[in-house]
């Protein structure tokens, strides 16, 4: 379990029925802004897995047993106790984020880990809210619905918002009663194997949350396994539909939260120095590594010059440097092979005659080994060039000029994604328009990213289905009895 001091952190391990346990082999976990590696996990094998499984089945079946005993509101309880420790320990939790993952610790410990407490805060007080209905039918009868968990939900993570988004799967499905095997990425296990500690501390029953760690094979476990209801899942498409696919076998319930290529649209009408602050914070935040990024920049012609003058300005004032240090704004990309695939879509972009504005280049800090890339920003871009088609999941941003945005509309639309858009403009009534418009789960307008634990956050087309957060997550975790009474 690591234990968060620069200087050491202890190996990670299993969590298997509030035990730790160790596995046959082990994977290295590297501080991308060094390359160093930062200490050994467990890989969980397939017999670990089942282990992990069979003790969550065993925590959810024993109707005698603490957690099917324990009331809504207890439960609602433990889950409220599990956000205070979050806090009592927010500065570990954000510095082990920004050590395994590379992002600022600006962002990890005033962004994402307040959201960790919020969400379970707002998923503990959900709990005494989860309920059927009476539903009138006829005289003859007494009819209604229950609420029931699934049973056991298998989570698979990614790297780029570790714990936060473990958080958006685990509030919902610890208030509604289930039983839990998740898997963290394989870049990013630290902050989840903390969270078990924290778990156990709280008095959560054993069973109930268990934590394998381990790669794709590891995940391919869990969506295989016929002992588990449902796979809660975020990461790339690619991988989802492989899910999508394997989970047919066992029927599985799945929600799919996956990849973007979200548009920002600028209209010459907006305020223009508010649009370019929110087009930094869309694209350069969290190193671009966001699902929801905002990286297809549609800016109205007339306006492009100076909006892009400005927008370069700021570019430059974001160098990167030490994710540790409180200024940093950016961070270091999360692994050797990630900052490889990005510099391959610059590469691309150059190539198909896409003109680079600024950055485009790894950057060495200090001599350091770390995975940098400056942020960058390529102009004179077209719709169907590669890098305004696929997701790059890197500070790269491809800007597109539009004369009419009702263009610019349908552009935006042109893509298998459609996790969120944003548009920036004084009239409002077009701003709603646009919003209607737009194949997208999220739409802000004039500003990029907000999020909150009450609203529903997911994809349509290709991003995914299924939504998380706010109460219709409830949907996702429960399944719905009905009960028929004969009273004749
Ligand atoms: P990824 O799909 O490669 O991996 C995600 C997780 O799935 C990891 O834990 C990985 O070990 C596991 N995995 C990989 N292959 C698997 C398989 N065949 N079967 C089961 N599990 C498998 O994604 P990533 O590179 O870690 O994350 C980046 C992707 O996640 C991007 O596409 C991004 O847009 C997406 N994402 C989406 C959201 C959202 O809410 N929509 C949020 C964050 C990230």
């Amino acid at each position: 379990m690591p234990t968060a001091t620069k200087s050491r952190i202890a190996p990670g391990r299993l969590l298997i029925n509030n035990e730790w346990a160790d596995a046959a082999k082990h994977f290295d976990t590297i501080n991308p802004a060094t390359g160093e590696v930062l200490t050994q996990i467990a890989e969980a094998s397939k017999q670990d897995v089942d282990r992990a499984v069979e003790a969550a089945r065993r925590a959810f079946e024993d109707r005698g047993g603490p957690w099917r005993k324990m009331s809504a509101s207890e439960r609602g309880r433990l889950i409220w106790k599990l956000a205070d420790l979050v806090e009592k320990n927010i500065d570990e939790l954000a510095e082990l984020e920004t050590l395994d993952n590379g992002k600022p610790i600006f962002e990890s410990r005033y962004i994402d880990m307040p959201m960790v407490a919020d969400v379970l805060r707002y998923y503990a007080g959900l709990a005494t809210k989860i309920h059927g209905e009476t539903v009138n039918t006829n005289e003859s009868a007494f009819t209604y619905t229950l609420r029931e968990p699934v049973g056991v939900v298998g989570m698979i993570v990614p790297w780029n918002f570790p714990l936060l988004l473990a958080s958006w799967k685990l509030g919902p499905a610890l208030a509604c009663g289930n039983t839990i095997v998740i898997k963290p990425a394989e870049q990013t296990p630290l902050t989840t194997l903390r969270f078990g500690e924290l778990a156990i501390e709280t008095g959560l029953p054993a069973g109930v949350l268990n934590i394998v760690t381990g790669g794709p094979e590891v995940g391919r476990t869990i969506v295989h396994h016929p002992l588990i209801d449902k796979i809660a899942f975020t990461g790339s498409t690619l991988v989802g539909k492989e899910i999508m696919r394997s989970a047919a076998d066992t029927l599985k319930r799945v929600t799919l939260e996956l990849g973007g290529k979200s548009p920002n649209i600028v209209c010459a009408d907006s305020d223009l120095d508010g649009a370019v602050r929110g087009a930094i914070n869309g694209i350069f935040y969290g190193k671009g590594e966001v699902c929801n990024a905002g990286s297809r920049l549609f800016i109205e012609s007339r306006v492009r010059d100076e909006f892009t003058e400005k927008l370069v300005a700021r570019a430059k004032k974001m160098q990167p440097a030490d994710p540790l240090d409180p200024k940093t704004r950016m961070g270091a990309i999360v692994s050797r092979e990630q900052m490889q695939t990005v510099l391959g879509y610059i590469e691309s972009g150059k190539k198909e005659g896409a003109k680079l504005i600024v950055g485009g280049n790894r950057v060495s800090l200090n001599g350091s080994k770390g995975f940098f890339i400056d942020p960058t920003i390529f102009g004179d871009v077209k719709n169907d060039m590669t890098i305004a088609r696929e997701e790059i999941f890197g500070p790269v941003l491809s800007m597109i000029s539009f004369d009419d945005v009702e263009q610019a509309v349908k552009q935006a639309n042109q893509n298998p994604y459609g996790l969120a858009a944003a548009v920036w403009t004084r009239d409002i009534k077009k701003a709603h328009q646009i919003c209607r418009q737009l194949r997208a789960g999220t739409v802000w307008i004039n500003t990029y990213g907000l999020m909150d634990a009450a609203l529903p956050f997911g994809g349509y087309k290709q991003s995914g289905f299924g939504r998380e957060l706010g109460a219709h997550a409830v949907e996702h975790y429960t399944e719905l009895k009905t009960v028929w009474l004969n009273m004749a």
